[in-house]
Order: structure tokens, then C-alpha cells, then sequence
């Protein structure tokens, strides 16, 4: 088979690597890719975003399977497209990525099918909701209702700081049309926790559970990021939870899903804020978390074409994903000053002394002349497997240290306490 992978970060490149170990596959292609994938794949050099010219490539070189790593092009309707043509394609269409999309269309869908989430209100109007900020509880959570790159959703501590965001959101549309309409709603207070599913179009099945850490720094300090690190299995992620979270959550989404007559099929990432009330939802994502991908796919011991193939047709049972029991963990080297301004370019070295069993998943890097430089915040995301957590934790610190870059930086506290 040939296949495509659309994407050009770390997320992708574990897809990437997970696809090169299927025996199926005669050739990868990836755009546009980055350094690190450009080893096991063949980058193309068009954009994410650019469906035109990404169709015209799948249909000239006869792909067998596109696989799509971000949400953009999803919520673009590049799955409708490429379907209209007879290719086939991993990912849910345009009516199915509107739950990322749009978060004023994903709350009204939790509010008709009874899914737990956080008490909200949405307004089109910066006036309306200027009138009406002081009459809320703080802190307070602001959402850009459309796509804004991870960083559409503001925790506002005070008034003023809830009138700031919605003057930046609504008047200055700092993320665009993003910006026409917000969800106002209740901070949630709990422990934070995400689960990514396949989702077949009637069946969902979860993948095994993941915690990542999106804030900067030790201890949960500094701005959100992409994430900083991850693991897997989350611990928090008991029966009993499991159980809560098919009963409240994923049976209302499939019964949504048919009401409504969404086709969904690909990834369901649902965010979660574990509460004193039990689950509630934070927010869809319709493709997989980076980082997350970065330790859930070095667990899965199946043929992922099998389970991209069954997924699509509809087909997909629980039984057919096969998981190790191993932990494994990712900490993210990223560039000094990440996420809010940092330098591009810097040469990285020392991935010639990386030990064979750990795996450097490559997020904004580029390849010159044979060297290798910093191309983003998120460099390179550096992950293993072991039998426990200690042994898991220890070999990625080891291994992170051999590599140098200008002005890199990562958190030294992922997994810290977490002995399962
Ligand atoms: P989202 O993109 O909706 O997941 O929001 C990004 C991050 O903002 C989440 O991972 C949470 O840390 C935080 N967040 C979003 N909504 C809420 C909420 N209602 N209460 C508390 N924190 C929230």
C-alpha cells in the first residue's frame, strides 16, 4: 500500500513511524513532514491546509490510505473531498470535525444529549457580553469559538481580565472569524485527563488513557502550551471511572451521533475535568493529542493500517486493538521562550548518542545539508517503554541530557509521584 500522512509534527511522525511497521505498507509519504520524518518517510512539501494541491498529489501517485494528523484541514472538509474522488481517508468529515470546530456547536450537541460538561452561554454580540461579565463567578473561562491553535481558550481570574479577553477576542479578532462568537462558561475544578477513541461511525472504542502536562514548567507553572510531556496509562483512569465515562459520556456521543446523522469515523479525543460530580467534558478534538500520540502508539501491538482500514469501513471491535503492558513516557525538549517567542534555527546535536530502545519523535525540526535545526517551540519529543514508571522516567531524563540545542529547555518533572 501507499499511504499519506497529512502533518509536520511529532504527533505525525509517530503516526509516521507506527505506519513504517506495518508489513502492508511499500511506501510512506508525508507533507509536509519535518526533519525527523523525512528518515522513514518521503516529505512532500505541501502544506497541511493546502486540499487542493494535496488531492491532486493523492490522486496522481494512486495512495491507498490518507491518514490526517491535525485538525485544520479536517475542519476544512478535506476528508468530503478526498471521499467525492474515491480515495480513502483516516478522519471524520466536515459535519464530524465541527465538534472541534465549533465549540458553540460541540456545547450545544453535550447540552442535547446530556453529556456532563461545564454550565455555559454563548454570545455573537461583544456588547451582550460585556453587559453581563459582572454578573458572573470568577474565574471564568472565555472560548473563541473556531479554530485558534490551542490558544482559544482564556482562564480569566477577575473581571477585568474577562473584559481584556473579549476585547481581544471580539474587537481586535486576534484569532479571526475564530473570534464571531464565544462560549462563556464555569471553571471546573478537578483533575484534568484525556481519552483518545477510534470511532468507527457506531462504535467507540477507547485507546489505552494518557496525562499530559500543558503548562511550561515545574509543578504546573507558566502559560499553557502544546503540552510538555505525557504518559501512559494515566492511572486516574480506574474501572469505576471507566465505566462512569461509558455510561455518561461515550454512549450519549454515539446516540448523538445517530440522532444527528454524523458519519463520524477516526480519532475522538475528549478532554475531561474529573470533578467532585464525576466526569464532565471539556472538549472534543477529532484527531489524536500531541503528545499524546507520541505515548499511546508505541503501545499498540496491532497493525495500525488494519485499524485505520476497519475503522473507516465501519467495522472496528474493541478486541482488535492489542496493547503492551509496558509504561511509556515523553518529555518535550522545546526552544527557550516557548510558547511565547523564541528563535528558530539552532542546530541540534548529540542524537547520535541516543540509546536504541528510546525513540525521538521529531516536532519542529528541519534538515540542511545534512544537519538538523530547530524549526518550532516543540522540538523533539523523547519517549521509551519499560516495565514501570521509575525505570520509564529514569532512561528518557538519561537520554534527554545527551542532546543540545541553544537555548532548550524541558520540564524535569513528568511522572514525578506516579508509580503504577
Ligand atoms: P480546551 O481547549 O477547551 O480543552 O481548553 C484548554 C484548557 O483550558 C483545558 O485543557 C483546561 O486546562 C482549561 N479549561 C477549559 N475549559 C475549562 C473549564 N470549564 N474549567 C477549567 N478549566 C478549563
Amino acid at each position: 500500500m501507499k499511504v499519506l500522512v497529512i502533518g509536520s509534527g511529532a504527533r505525525e511522525h509517530a503516526i509516521v513511524w507506527k505506519i513504517a511497521q506495518s508489513e502492508r505498507v511499500s511506501k510512506i509519504y508525508c507533507a509536509p513532514g519535518n526533519g525527523g520524518i523525512s528518515q522513514i518517510a518521503e516529505c512532500v512539501n505541501i502544506k497541511a491546509e493546502d486540499i487542493d494541491t494535496l488531492l491532486a498529489f493523492a490522486l496522481k501517485e494512486e495512495i491507498d490510505l490518507t491518514v490526517v494528523g491535525p485538525e485544520a484541514p479536517l475542519v476544512a472538509g478535506i476528508v468530503d473531498r478526498f471521499t467525492e474522488k474515491g480515495l480513502k481517508v483516516f478522519g471524520p468529515n466536515r459535519e464530524g470535525a465541527r465538534l472541534e470546530g465549533s465549540k458553540v456547536y460541540s456545547k450545544k450537541f453535550m447540552e442535547k444529549y446530556n453529556i456532563p460538561t461545564a454550565k455555559y452561554k454563548t454570545y455573537n454580540s461583544y456588547e451582550d457580553v460585556k453587559n453581563e461579565l459582572s454578573e458572573y463567578n470568577y474565574p471564568l473561562v472565555i472560548k473563541a469559538d473556531g479554530l485558534a491553535a490551542g490558544k482559544g481558550v482564556i482562564i480569566c481570574q477577575e473581571l477585568q481580565e474577562a473584559e481584556d479577553a473579549i476585547e481581544s477576542i471580539m474587537v481586535d479578532k486576534k484569532f479571526g472569524e475564530s473570534g464571531d462568537r464565544i462560549v462563556v462558561e464555569e471553571f471546573l475544578e478537578g483533575i484534568e485527563a484525556s481519552l483518545l477513541c477510534f470511532v468507527d461511525g457506531k462504535n467507540i472504542v477507547p485507546m489505552e488513557s494518557a496525562r499530559d502536562y500543558k503548562k511550561a514548567f515545574d509543578g504546573d507553572k507558566g502559560p499553557n502550551t502544546g503540552g510538555m510531556g505525557c504518559f501512559s496509562p494515566n492511572p486516574i483512569f480506574t474501572d469505576g471511572l471507566k465505566e462512569r465515562i461509558r455510561k455518561e459520556i461515550l454512549d450519549k456521543v454515539i446516540e448523538g451521533f445517530k440522532k444527528e446523522k454524523i458519519d463520524f469515523k477516526g480519532v475522538l479525543f475528549i478532554g475531561l475535568m474529573i470533578t467532585d460530580e464525576g466526569p464532565k467534558v471539556l472538549e472534543f478534538n477529532v484527531r489524536f493529542g500531541d503528545p499524546e500520540a507520541e505515548v499511546v502508539l508505541p503501545r499498540l501491538e496491532s497493525d495500525i493500517i488494519d485499524i485505520f482500514e476497519k475503522t473507516i469501513d465501519g467495522r472496528l471491535e474493541k478486541e482488535d486493538l492489542k496493547w503492551s503492558t509496558k509504561k511509556s513516557l515523553c518529555v518535550i525538549a522545546a526552544s527557550g521562550g516557548y510558547p511565547i517567542k523564541y528563535e528558530k534555527g539552532k542546530e541540534i546535536n548529540g542524537l547520535d548518542k541516543i540509546d536504541d530502545d528510546v525513540i525521538v519523535f521529531h516536532g519542529g525540526t528541519k534538515k540542511e545539508d545534512g544537519k538538523l535545526y530547530t524549526n518550532g517551540g516543540r522540538v523533539l519529543a523523547v519517549t521509551s517503554l519499560r516495565d514501570d514508571m521509575e525505570s520509564v522516567r529514569k532512561v528518557v531524563y538519561d537520554n534527554i541530557e545527551r542532546i543540545k540545542f541553544q537555548d532548550m529547555y524541558y520540564r524535569k518533572d513528568i511522572g514525578d509521584a506516579i508509580d503504577n
